[in-house]
């Protein structure tokens, strides 16, 4: 048999006739624009998510920014971030002039650690000092939560500090369409962003399913949900989209300055189809996982991803740690051997404090976070996503295993 050495990529998306005709009888139609698609591609993402109310917006970064501006975080206040995690969940704390305070990452799961996170709002209460927290401030007044790579963070503790503190709930689910988690007194699974005051997802082109840039915000409060949709568009009152068309009217009211995040009908053609095969996406994905968890195991000098009971995992993201004693190669060298074994990797994430723009406004050190600045030095994710071969999914296996074999000291 032919052996195939071509490269296999980080990503690729699935997209099938069904996202390329509805793309096309939008694009036919004349309305390019939020429209009938937008608003198809609400109605069912609110459904399959069981959520009261959705906005569909031109990015998760876009909807997380809506999310806070909704509940009103304002210049000064501090809200409570991971360090473990994308640009996104941050600066948009940083757009309203409020402050991201960094919580460490959990060993296993990556995700926030809740525990710390609790260790941060005692002693921000008790006026005892906290890296990253500025003289001056309004106290903390919402926490953005992760669920890293697809599984939930320990939302019932999430919960309780945020019932305590009076502080609102945003989740960050932009690697979670879907994921699900029971909790202790309930045996029902639940959605993962289902007890958020507002979860944000995203469908960036890497992402469970894909809109190549979108985002959607979720909540069930309708007065939140209606600020998000009169601020994604310019601040000018509802329905403002319909003004050129049929049912609209040319008169409009500003009543704030908004943005312009509302999503096009072009994306929203592309999301209504993907949204139809999530379950199936993630069926397959679940696979790979478990492909590469019996392919790779026991392997010395790695580390396979840890799930926790009680959770559904979306596997957007399978992340493997390389242990440098054991394995006798650093993470950077392993990647570079994967790439010239013809595997495409990434690495999720470099931690907040780590940047250049956090250390220098915030005076981060690498030790506030020993454990995500830990993890980072370590992690490498492989690709897993339903547009892999099998014969991909092995060799990305194999591969794994040469690299490990030749640095074997
Ligand atoms: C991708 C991502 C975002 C941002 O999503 P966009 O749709 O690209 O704005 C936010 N948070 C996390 C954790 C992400 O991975």
């Amino acid at each position: 048999m032919k052996k195939d050495n071509s490269f296999i990529p980080f990503f690729k998306p699935l997209i099938t006739d069904d996202e390329i005709n509805d793309v096309n009888k939008c694009l036919r139609s004349g309305w390019m624009t939020t429209g009938p698609f937008t608003k198809q591609f609400e109605k069912d993402f609110s459904k399959y998510m069981k959520r009261g109310q959705a906005v569909a917006v031109n990015s998760c970064t876009a909807a997380l920014h809506l999310a806070l501006e909704a509940v009103g975080i304002r210049a000064g206040d501090l809200v409570l971030v991971p360090t473990y995690t994308f640009a996104a969940t941050a600066e948009v704390v940083r757009y309203l002039d409020a402050v991201p305070v960094l919580v460490d990452a959990e060993e296993d799961t990556f995700n926030m650690d809740m525990h710390k996170a609790e260790d941060i709002l005692q002693k921000i209460a008790s006026c005892e000092h906290v890296p990253g927290v500025p003289e001056q401030h309004n106290g903390v007044k919402a926490m953005i939560p992760v669920h890293f790579g697809g599984q939930a963070v320990d939302v019932e503790h999430a919960k309780r500090l945020c019932s305590e503190y009076e502080l609102f709930l945003i989740e960050d689910c932009a690697h979670c369409c879907p994921a699900y988690y029971k909790t202790e007194e309930s045996k029902e699974w639940k959605m993962t962003g289902s007890s958020a005051d507002i979860a944000c997802y995203s469908f960036y082109a890497n992402k469970t399913i894909t809109t190549g840039e979108g985002g959607m915000a979720l909540t069930d409060n309708p007065e939140w949900a209606d600020r998000m949709r009169i601020m994604s568009l310019h601040g000018i009152s509802k329905d403002a989209w319909k003004r050129f068309s049929k049912e609209g009217s040319w008169y409009y009211e500003i009543t704030a300055p908004g943005y312009k995040y509302n999503m096009t009908d072009i994306a929203a053609a592309i999301g209504v189809n993907q949204l139809k095969r999530a379950d199936d996406f993630h069926s397959s994905r679940e696979r790979i996982a478990g492909i590469y968890n019996k392919g790779l195991k026991n392997l010395r000098g790695i580390t396979l991803p840890s799930v926790k009971s009680g959770i559904k995992h979306s596997w957007h993201l399978y992340i493997i740690r390389v242990n440098n004693n054991e394995s006798g190669i650093s993470r950077n060298e392993f990647i570079e051997k994967l790439t010239a074994g013809g595997i495409g990797t990434s690495v999720h994430y470099i931690p907040l404090h780590l940047h250049p723009y956090y250390k220098e406004n915030f005076g981060y050190n690498a030790d506030d976070f020993p454990v995500a600045s830990e993890l980072y030095s370590e992690v490498i994710s492989l690709p897993i996503y339903p547009a892999m071969s099998d014969d991909e999914i092995y060799r990305v296996i194999s591969t794994v295993k040469t690299v490990l074999e030749q640095s074997e000291k």
